[in-house]
């Protein structure tokens, strides 16, 4: 069996009666994030480093901010300001742009400049399953109030929400509801979070994929069919330009226009990330793929001495490790559910040797994306090289089928002329219509 969560989202019947104190929560959990966050920042200006959620939980749970959440919620909210300030901290070592988390508030200033009022946006708020009384029969969830909003009496301590889901959905194995502020519509809706057992389902076939992570192509998937596939990451790169530039130009970092181009451009980070391994999923299946081998990034992240590295055709690990990171445990939650392995194989020399006769070359020139072997005399797409290699695993010791072994009359022209996918945000990937010889 194989465990899967699935998130229904939930319109909220009785809005009227639960709006009151889904604000004051939602404001609550913005409060927290800025104590936690103002902590953090100390901690950081002292030491040099940033607390992980645990140690946030031990320096605040007794805080009283701490106490407007369920307990469990309020570790929620400490998880998230520690996931965002990590993936700050892995950001700046290589852009000294990049800025801390925001603080949740917009401030009001008079004429002279006196801040007058302050307001708190509405944040997510996460229960967990102590925090969460599931009533399955009448479509009702208990939610639990933080004990600062517990001063009326006991049959206060819930936030009773009746909700309704899409037709024929059914909540069941309800493990996290979150609450989350819809600002357009100006209403709270539901987000119930499932735990669902599927049957482990049958791998489409026995071959293997290989798949070679990068900066230009951000994937080049090479099958044992003899085929292969590149997927450019222009439209990633053109919002790596694009959306810093728009963020410092906003007054306020920490404001509603940062904040919102904040998460335009990681929703649209996320689209792709999920387009790209929904369509490779899709390939695989139609060749009959058990096994998807991707190079493994751990372990190269930072040399000994803790420094950002610069580690070739990937260009800045710092910069681009956390997106290959991201894009792998999707791809692998996505194969998974059809059946299919996602495996990290060795990415050493994958890049220097050539897949069809094995020539490990120390100086290999890849010149404009071609790798060109002297032994074989032939230009292949350097990114194809690279993920063929990752799909002959050619680092593991017993291997039955490794580069070299297949030379002599095996054809290689599709080295050479992979088929190209571009992305449309509205029609995911499509087929670039003229492929380019490669052949110098
Ligand atoms: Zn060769």
């Amino acid at each position: 069996m194989l465990e899967v969560h699935r998130t229904h989202r939930a319109k909220i019947l009785n809005h009227s009666q639960v709006e009151e104190p889904l604000d004051r929560h939602g404001w609550s959990a913005s409060k927290l994030w800025n104590v936690a966050n103002y902590h953090s920042r100390q901690v950081w200006e002292d030491t040099g480093k940033i607390p992980d959620h645990s140690d946030l939980k031990d320096e605040l749970k007794t805080h009283s901010k701490y106490k407007g959440l369920h307990s469990q919620s309020s570790q929620r909210v400490l998880e998230e300001l520690a996931e965002a300030f990590t993936s700050w901290y892995q950001k700046r070592k290589s852009d000294d742009r990049a800025n801390p988390p925001g603080y949740r508030k917009k401030n009001y200033y008079d004429n002279d400049g006196n801040r007058v009022h302050e307001e708190h946006p509405r944040s997510t708020v996460t229960w967990k399953q102590n925090g969460i009384r599931h009533d399955t029969k009448n479509n009702r969830v208990r939610l639990s109030k933080g004990a600062n909003h517990k001063e009326h009496p006991k049959a206060w301590e819930y936030i009773l929400v009746e909700y309704e889901t899409r037709p024929g959905v059914e909540v069941e194995d309800l493990q996290q509801v979150r609450a989350v502020y819809d600002t357009a519509k100006k209403r709270w809706e539901l987000h119930l979070i499932c735990k669902d057992e599927i049957k482990t389902p049958n791998a489409p076939g026995n071959e293997t994929a290989g798949i070679d992570l990068g900066i230009s192509n951000f994937a080049a998937v090479a099958y044992s069919t003899k085929e292969a596939d590149l997927y450019p990451g222009n439209r990633l790169k053109q919002d790596g330009y694009y959306f810093p530039k728009e963020i410092a130009n906003c007054d306020d970092s920490g404001g509603d226009e940062a904040t919102r181009l904040h998460k335009k451009w990681s929703e649209r980070r996320t689209h792709f990330f999920h387009s790209l391994s929904k369509h490779i999923v899709q390939r695989c299946i139609a060749k009959g793929v058990g096994r998807i081998n991707v190079g493994e990034l751990e372990g190269i992240r930072e040399d000994e001495n803790g420094e950002s590295k610069n580690w070739g055709k990937h260009g800045n690990l710092d910069l681009h490790g956390w997106a290959f990171d991201r894009f792998t445990s999707i791809l692998t939650y996505k194969a998974k559910v059809e059946g299919i392995e996602v495996v990290e194989v060795s990415e050493r020399d994958t890049s220097k040797t050539c897949s069809v006769c094995g020539r490990k070359d120390e100086s290999q020139r890849i010149e404009r994306g071609l790798y060109v072997c002297e032994e074989c005399d032939a230009a292949f797409n350097a990114d194809v090289n690279g993920a063929e290699n990752i799909r002959l695993n050619i680092n593991k010791e017993s291997n039955s089928e490794s580069a070299g072994q297949l030379s002599g009359d095996r054809s290689t022209g599709w080295l050479a002329q992979p088929a190209v996918y571009l992305y449309d945000l509205s029609s995911g990937f499509q087929p670039q219509e003229q492929v380019v010889d490669c052949k110098p």
